[in-house]
């Protein structure tokens, strides 16, 4: 099968289109025929290399995914050859005291499709059933294949961690990233008032055409000073960091007594200076969160087709184009998720670049 994958670890220029061993399901799993995937930032970390996190080389890279069933494996029920579904990135061993309490994103070993396995930019991939939710019928393809890793993850860190309520304010920082927006989505329809964040007057706009209530250029204006003038000076309830060295400080500043701080990641990297003070003073929760559980997994995609609501998707280029939304993505010039249009490669025809 054609796949995008690479042979040793650096910048998008390993990237090679070709042919790759097409998976087959064993019990409890199932073959799907992609249509489309899309780009996490995790997709160029797991390319980079991670120190301490090897991957089996050659690899396949994409955790998020669309597509049709094409093959069940033995003891499946439930999912059917033609089914469209959307993919659960998460992977997890269900036996383990995590996964036995619901906590799957808590599991011993848990695992992301793409990173600790081959993944979803490729023809094929093959995944447990339990990752499969029914594709919801208000999105196009595109939409199905971008939302999976990043909706999941803002549901966690909003609904399940900090447990937002209609009417508290949020501050999304670095607006433009896909669980940023994400975030955007899931509180303006949990009824939140939401603050967000960037370096980019442009994305800025477009998170106000979003329904963003107020927006901030972090490089013109001090972001902690700001957010306690437009909070009626008590600070926001809950911030969404994915951002990291670069604005932890500004949210901590920002945060009301009793805030919430919520992370999942660190894209300018994992270690600020701290305030210490400012967390015992202000009386701070600071709430980590991994990706969702499988309940985290149902309630989002019955949010989304209760809401009809959709993710931003930034652009779509074929499989053919891989390298390029790779680069894009690094770039950190996207404006919602980079899609990989899957459903046209299907011809063998030996080894071409990407
Ligand atoms: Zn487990």
């Amino acid at each position: 099968m054609r796949a995008l994958y690479f042979d040793s670890h650096g910048e998008p220029s390993r990237l090679v289109l070709g042919e790759r061993p097409k998976p087959r399901p064993g019990g409890g799993e199932v073959l799907v025929r992609l249509r489309t995937a899309s780009l996490n930032h995790l997709d160029l970390f797991v390319l980079r290399g991670m120190p301490g996190i090897p991957v089996e080389l050659p690899h396949t890279g994409g955790a998020d995914g669309a597509g049709t069933v094409a093959e069940v494996g033995e003891g499946v029920t439930g999912w059917g050859i033609g089914d469209d579904v959307v993919l659960n990135p998460g992977l997890w061993c269900g036996t383990c005291e995590f996964c036995i309490r619901g906590e799957e994103s808590q599991c011993v070993r848990f695992g992301i499709i793409g990173e600790h396995v081959d993944g979803t930019f490729a023809e094929y991939v093959k995944v447990p059933a339990s990752s499969l939710a029914p594709k919801p019928a208000h999105l196009s393809w595109p939409e199905a294949g971008a939302f999976g890793l990043t909706f999941l993850t803002a549901w966690r860190m909003l609904m399940t961690r900090a447990r937002l309520m209609a009417g508290e304010t949020v501050l999304i920082h670095g607006i433009g990233g896909g669980v940023a927006l994400a975030a955007l989505v899931i509180a303006k329809r949990a009824g939140a008032i939401v603050l967000v964040t960037s370096a980019s007057d442009a994305k800025l706009a477009r998170a106000r055409e979003l329904g963003a209530d107020h927006t901030l250029n972090y490089t013109s204006c001090d972001v902690g000073r700001e957010v306690r003038g437009l909070a009626g000076k008590r600070g926001v309830d809950v911030i969404v960091e994915t951002v990291g060295a670069a604005t932890w400080n500004a949210s901590l500043r920002s945060a009301s007594k009793g805030g919430r701080i919520v992370t999942c990641g660190a894209t300018t990297g994992p270690n600020p200076s701290e305030e210490v003070r400012l967390i015992f003073w202000n009386q701070l929760s600071i709430l980590g969160s991994t990706m969702g559980s499988r309940a985290d997994w149902r309630a989002m995609v019955g949010a989304l087709e209760e809401w009809q609501a959709r993710p931003v998707v930034d652009s779509v280029l074929p499989l053919e184009g891989g390298r390029e939304a790779y680069e894009r993505m690094a770039s950190g010039g996207q404006f919602g998720k980079i899609v990989l249009d899957v459903s046209g490669v299907d011809s063998p025809t030996g080894q071409t670049g990407a």
